[in-house]
């Protein structure tokens, strides 16, 4: 705990409070891009401590919140073929697709197993290989080099009946996304830690400079959280737009090389949906070969079934609107009505890591 409990110091966080109140003069409009950063806003109550002027907003960097209803509902179909053992994470369970979850189709007798890594598939693939198992690989670049380590793993052992079904996304390219909307009122970001310690942030340099918005790499912990948000008040207020590290002991510039090596090796950007968003250019992975990847591109007829399947549901969640900026979490009518974790109607009410759930559970 010794290196947890510096971060959660409270006459630390209580410095840094003041020293954000000093520094603001005027209202700002900050996001953070990362479901663990709005966890930890929510379970620490930081909005409250901050000055008034100061506007934390919620962003798309919550894997299970931005994988589309389309796929989820692929995924359905896949775990119901009867030689297919699907295997997930477990807050993908009870993620709504059109019509229901996995949770639903597992009670009806369908092999999903929750797990807590892609390697435990290929486990499972060894000793099934009269199965083909599937893998829901979800994330950002954070995950993406665990996905394609179990593609080696899977590899290295001769298994042929071991797939993942992708639902990837990069983070820059949903920055950009949203700077990019005329509509738009962030000022200023907090990036993830964790996305840049595999990543680097050199790629968000020309979109800080293009869109004016200075961009701080930042923790998860209160004290990393406030100092985030200081540095980012500090360039706001000096009219600077620079990518910041405040998470030194974790990132570098370049982030992890071999991770990013594994990623270009393997991967090749692709235009993604993001659910609530819509599709964004170059902003997911697919596989460079494709004989690893169960793709939902490669079933026509289902894909248009699922379509259809997308008008039916969700129309009057606004998690869309609340990841882009534009909504609070408190202007949903669904919100501790008749939309719970319990009860979701939409997906950031699923994980632990999705906003809704997140101030359901905090605030
Ligand atoms: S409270 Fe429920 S319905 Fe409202 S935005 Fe969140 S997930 Fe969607």
């Amino acid at each position: 705990m010794k290196y947890l409990n510096e971060y959660r110091n409270k006459e630390r966080a209580e410095i840094l409070i003041e020293a954000i109140r000093r520094q603001v003069t005027r209202p700002w409009h900050i996001m953070e891009v990362c479901g663990g950063q709005t966890h930890a806003i929510a379970r620490y109550r930081l909005e409250e401590l901050l000055p008034q002027e100061i506007t934390l907003l919620h962003g798309p960097g919550c894997p299970v919140c931005v994988t589309p209803e389309a796929t989820i509902d692929y995924a359905l179909e896949l775990a119901m073929q009867p030689d297919v053992i699907f295997t997930s994470f477990g807050d993908m369970m009870r993620v709504p697709g059109s019509r229901e979850d996995l949770l639903r189709i597992k009670a009806r007798g369908a092999d999903i197993r929750m797990l807590y890594s892609p390697l435990d598939a290929v486990e499972i693939a060894a000793s099934h290989p009269d199965k083909r198992v599937v893998f829901f690989a979800i994330g950002f670049e954070t995950t993406a080099p665990v996905h394609l380590a179990a593609v080696k793993e899977a590899h290295r052992r001769q298994l042929s009946n071991f797939y993942l079904l992708l639902s990837l996304f990069t983070v820059p390219a949903v920055i950009e996304a949203i700077l990019s909307e005329p509509i738009c009122r962030i000022d200023g970001f907090l990036l993830a830690g964790h996305v840049c310690a595999i990543a680097g942030y050199r790629d968000y340099q020309p979109i800080a400079t293009k869109y004016h918005t200075p961009m701080v790499v930042t923790g998860f912990e209160p004290v990393d959280l406030l100092y985030g948000i200081y540095r980012c008040i500090t360039q706001l207020e000096t009219s600077a737009c620079s990518v910041e590290n405040a998470y030194k002991r974790v990132v570098t510039e370049d982030g992890n090389r071999q991770a990013r090596a594994l990623i270009d090796e393997m991967f090749e950007p692709c235009d993604q949906e993001w659910r609530g968003i819509g599709i964004i250019p170059k902003s997911g992975f697919r596989m460079k070969h494709s004989e690893w990847e169960i793709n939902p591109a490669n079933h026509s007829s289902k894909r248009d079934e699922r379509n259809n399947g997308d008008k039916r549901v969700s129309s009057d969640c606004i998690a869309g609107s609340i990841m882009r900026g534009l909504k609070q979490v408190t202007d949903c009518p669904h919100f501790c009505t008749d939309c719970t974790p319990l009860h979701p109607i939409g997906a950031p009410m699923v994980s632990p890591e999705g906003v809704c759930a997140a101030y359901y559970n905090f605030k």
